[in-house]
């Protein structure tokens, strides 16, 4: 026996360090965990300890006998991993930096209050003395634990459990509804903390850049997420859901999402916590197919092999890849067969060539996986009416990397919805130096930097998404908050952090520029009224969608208990 690691891992690596025998890779410390689709287990060396599945956050972690025949593929998954990354005995996971003395006067400002933020939050307050102040623009926490994750996956957002336990220490403070360079300056935080760390994500989105792109039925996928998650900045957008195909452009785990989402049984979506005006939408939408365009092949595909295996296994949907588009070009042919390519990417192209021989049911819904295709222009007049495309091949650039070249051949897909999943991007805060060609915050492993000068901007930090841009899994935030906060502490050690205010200067602050500000046990009762909704329904929680209602919320029991 053995156990598992499958779907729902969260790459935080809470397993590694509890692991006796080392068996869980790549551990932080290895280079390459940080773009590692998953966590493996050996199944060689485990001991069935079962020490990981304790730690584990979001209950990914199975014994191979209990695995359900939709998560057998895990056994291979797992296992395929150490064929070509056998463990060395030498190398044991990344202990904590262990550090002494007293952290006192240590107050630090985070902003953003998403998985990156919390876990810098986390660091930060494993030191004796030392204090966080959270600031989030929202009035609720998690960024895109709440706004971006699936609903019909609350395995992950589980995770949140270990945010709260952060939230809940004394030396915690949540500001909630205060928005950096509005509520509060860049300076003015600076000037009441010893140090700023900023992880605030990438909310925005990149364009395609081609005709059509701004036609309506022609969106972001980040804002049909943000739509169904009850994010209440897209709590009145509005997406036709009449036609009976759906484009999505870019093949990532955001395009796998939304083409779940958008085909999904809305009784099965009524068990989660989706928004109740995106249920309604879905509820009478006529899309039976979604098409996903990747640029590029089978094998270089941006979705992991886990939500694309997880794809395949979901009742009542047909997934279809054309056989004839997954031959593989020769360049990947020959790392597959010279034992040189990795083993995600072999999955890759195994998952869609088993796809490409599979039947499929002409009454079913399905989501279609194109390869080597990209969008030239969205088509319509007074909406968007489909998509042209063009057929691409594969050449190596300098750096050996395969890219999309678009060749003569093209046809029309005809889509009443068009979706444009090629990843989010960050947005600037004033004040705060910032990158606009990468959409991050320039910084040296965490240290913000002046690009001019290249010198380091004294107390300034970063970590998550808006430090290294969007990419990796929840978990891969940890070792990056990690990274930040470990030349943070190395500052205030050597005396480069300057003294704070006193607390009470900072409430006095917080309260005259934004009395509505809610705190901790706000969010706790916004957070309480949402899942007594939702035990109500049979559902997780019902999400508050606007400000004011999570306002209110975050009021009631207080002014129950003052009558
Ligand atoms: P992503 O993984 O970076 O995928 C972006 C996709 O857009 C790629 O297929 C990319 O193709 C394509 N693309 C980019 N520019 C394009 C263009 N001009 N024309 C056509 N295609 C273009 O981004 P994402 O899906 O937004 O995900 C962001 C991160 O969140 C990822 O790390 C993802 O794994 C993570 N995430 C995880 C989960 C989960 O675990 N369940 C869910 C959601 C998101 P190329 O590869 O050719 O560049």
């Amino acid at each position: 026996m053995t156990y598992l690691i499958t779907q729902a891992c969260c790459n935080d690596a809470s397993c590694v360090s509890v692991c006796p025998v080392n068996c869980i890779h790549p551990t932080p410390d290895e280079p390459a965990f940080m773009s590692a689709e998953m966590l493996y287990i050996d199944p060689d060396t485990c001991i069935e300890c079962a020490a990981c599945v304790d730690e584990c956050p979001v209950d990914a972690i199975k014994l191979d006998t209990d695995l359900a025949e939709s998560d057998s593929r895990y056994l291979t998954i797992n296992a395929s991993y150490f064929e070509q990354n056998p463990i060395d005995p030498d190398d044991f996971p990344m202990e904590p930096k262990s550090r002494r003395g007293d952290f006192s006067g240590l107050r630090v400002a985070i902003v953003g209050s998403g998985p990156a933020a919390s876990y810098a939050a986390a660091e930060v307050l494993r030191h004796r003395g030392a204090e966080v102040d959270m600031y989030e623009r929202l009035l609720t926490p998690y960024g895109l634990i709440r706004s971006g994750v699936a609903p019909d996956h609350q395995g992950t957002k589980a995770i949140t459990a270990l945010y709260r336990d952060t939230m809940s220490k004394p030396s915690f403070h949540l500001h909630l509804g205060i928005e950096i360079g509005r509520d509060l300056s860049h300076l003015e935080l600076l000037e009441h903390h010893s140090a700023v760390i900023y992880a605030v994500g990438a909310s925005g989105d990149q364009r395609l850049r081609i005709d059509g792109e701004d036609l309506p039925g022609s969106h972001a996928a980040t804002e049909f997420v943000a739509w169904y998650n009850g994010h209440p900045d897209y709590a009145d957008a509005e997406f036709d859901l009449s036609g009976e195909r759906a484009v999505i452009v870019g093949n990532g785990n955001v395009a796998l999402d939304v083409a779940r989402i958008l085909v999904s049984d809305p009784d099965a979506l009524d068990r989660t916590d989706i928004a109740d005006h995106a249920l309604s939408t879905l509820r009478n939408s006529n899309i039976c197919e979604v098409v996903i365009l990747g640029r590029r092949g089978p094998a270089q595909a941006a979705y992991t092999n886990s939500e694309f295996h997880a794809l395949t296994q979901l009742p009542g949907i047909d997934v279809v890849v054309d056989p004839r588009e997954v031959t593989l070009d020769e360049h990947t042919r020959a790392l597959i067969d010279g034992g040189d390519a990795s083993a995600a990417v072999r999955l890759k192209a195994e998952l869609a060539a088993e796809l490409g021989q599979r039947a499929v049911a002409d009454d079913r819904k399905r989501i279609v996986f194109r390869y080597l295709v990209s969008p030239t222009e969205i088509v319509g007049d007074a909406r968007a009416t489909g998509v042209h495309v063009v057929r691409n091949s594969l050449v190596l650039d300098d750096a050996g990397v395969a890219r999309a070249v678009a060749g003569e051949d093209g046809e029309f897909i005809e889509a009443g919805l068009v979706l444009r999943s090629i990843g989010y991007r960050g947005t600037g805060i004033a004040d705060v130096p910032f990158d606009p060609k990468r959409g991050v915050i320039p910084n040296a492993n965490g240290r913000v930097i002046d690009p001019g000068s290249g010198d380091v901007v004294g107390g300034v930090y970063t970590t998550g998404w808006i430090k290294r841009g969007p990419s990796g899994g929840i978990g891969t935030n940890k070792k990056c908050a990690r990274d930040t906060v470990d030349l943070l502490l190395d500052d205030f050690g050597n005396g480069r952090l300057g003294p704070v205010t006193a607390r009470g200067d900072l409430e006095t602050l917080i309260a005259e520029r934004q009395p509505k500000a809610v705190d901790f046990a706000g969010w706790n009762r916004i957070d309480t009224a949402e899942r007594q909704a939702g035990g109500e329904r049979g559902r997780p929680r019902v999400k508050f969608v606007s400000l004011e209602s999570m306002a209110e919320a975050a009021r009631a029991i207080d002014s129950a208990s003052a009558r």
